[in-house]
């Protein structure tokens, strides 16, 4: 473990205040010299690696009181960055009237992860590309911006198939950004000049020549909560992994259709595990709209879904799986009883 600092934020600006001046002088390997500390269960694994070393720690949970609400407005949902994921996962209002949201973070991690951990910084999760994780290759531009990738040519079995780069093939882990992204969400940030918004869908940035910078986000910037319009009552999160708990998605899907008599009036459809970034599959959500659905629709609107994947060595088996689990997730969303 190498040295570092350690302090309790106070107030928002004063830990955007902490983080952007200990960010200076940026540490190359490793992203941002100081790092928010919210449950750290991804941020200290990574630390214990010697992947991420931060000169800073600061330690937001004393903000927990005003960044943990859960709130639900007239079908509008609120969700504090520090809410635990477990304690939003078993609030009976979302399993209600979002239960894909619910269910994303239910099917992660485990229950002692899930305890400690917050929804911001679930969703800053980075990679598990075991190149990434493990600082005996040297290889990896994510890490060692300007190596290369090992993957590329190594074992890419859990590696993505959709926004990959020639820099960088790794996959976005999260489950819970999928529901996100699907619903529209707005992300709160709340930086040294003041608080601002931006699309969910803003928020990561897809590899391309630079997989080191993963968010739009600056030094000092933290996120304080989501926002979304709803409800979404007949929507689901649909998880294959290699075992039934406790495992991050090969492939999975977030979906929430409004159906009247049958016919598809919106449908929202994201597909994680397979991919660089949280990836929402718009072609889908065209194949669907407008519709009467049946298992046939769900098919073609899973097969245009991946119609750009490009698998690899090891991770083509991820373009069948994927389709399958997004017509059954869609297959679930529409029998569902509201
Ligand atoms: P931290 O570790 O404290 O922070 C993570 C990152 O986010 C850090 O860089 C930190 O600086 C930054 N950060 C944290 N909060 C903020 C904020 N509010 N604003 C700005 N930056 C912030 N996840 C899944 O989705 N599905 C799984 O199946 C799954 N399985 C797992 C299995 C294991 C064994 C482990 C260890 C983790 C697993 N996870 C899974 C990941 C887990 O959900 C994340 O570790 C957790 O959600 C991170 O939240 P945290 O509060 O502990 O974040
Ligand atoms: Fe590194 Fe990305 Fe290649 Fe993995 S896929 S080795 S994270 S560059």
């Amino acid at each position: 473990m190498r040295p570092f600092t350690y302090q309790r934020a106070t107030d928002p600006s004063a830990a955007a205040t902490a983080l952007a001046t200990a960010a200076t002088g940026n540490e190359p390997l490793t992203g941002a010299a100081a790092q928010p500390l919210a449950g750290g269960t991804t941020l200290i694994d990574l630390m214990k690696l010697d992947v991420m070393r931060p000169a800073a720690l600061v330690d937001i949970n004393p903000l927990a009181g005003a960044w943990s609400a859960v709130s639900l407005d007239g079908g509008n949902l609120h969700l504090g960055s520090m809410a635990r994921m477990s304690e939003v996962a078993a609030h009976s209002d979302i399993q209600r009237n979002y239960p894909l949201i619910a269910q994303s973070l239910q099917l992660a991690a485990s229950p002692q992860l899930r305890n400690m951990a917050t929804l911001g910084g679930n969703v800053l999760q980075r990679t598990r590309c075991s190149y990434f994780r493990d600082v005996s290759y040297d290889i990896c531009n994510k890490r060692n911006p300007g190596s290369g990738c090992a993957a590329m040519d190594g074992f890419n079995r859990t590696h993505a198939v959709l926004g990959t780069s020639e820099q960088c093939i790794a996959t976005y882990p999260g489950d819970f950004a999928q529901a996100l992204i699907a619903l529209d969400a707005v992300v709160e940030v709340s930086g040294r000049s003041g608080s601002r918004q931006i699309s969910f869908a803003d928020l990561h940035r897809p590899p391309g020549a630079t997989p080191q910078i993963e968010t739009v986000l600056s030094p000092g910037d933290l996120i304080a909560g989501f926002s979304m319009s709803g409800p979404w009552p007949r929507s689901v999160y649909l998880k294959a992994r290699d075992r039934q708990s406790y495992e991050f998605a090969l492939s999975s899907a977030a979906v929430a259709l409004d159906l009247q008599d049958g016919t598809v009036r919106d449908a929202r459809v994201a597909i994680g595990g397979v991919a660089t970034v949280p990836w929402r599959a718009r072609e889908a959500e065209a194949l669907l709209k407008g519709h009467r659905f049946d298992d046939q629709l769900a098919q073609r609107a899973a097969e245009a879904a991946f119609a750009d994947a490009r698998g690899r060595t090891h991770n083509s088996f991820k373009i069948g799986l994927g389709r399958r689990v997004l017509a059954r997730a869609l297959h679930q969303a529409a029998i569902m009883e509201i």
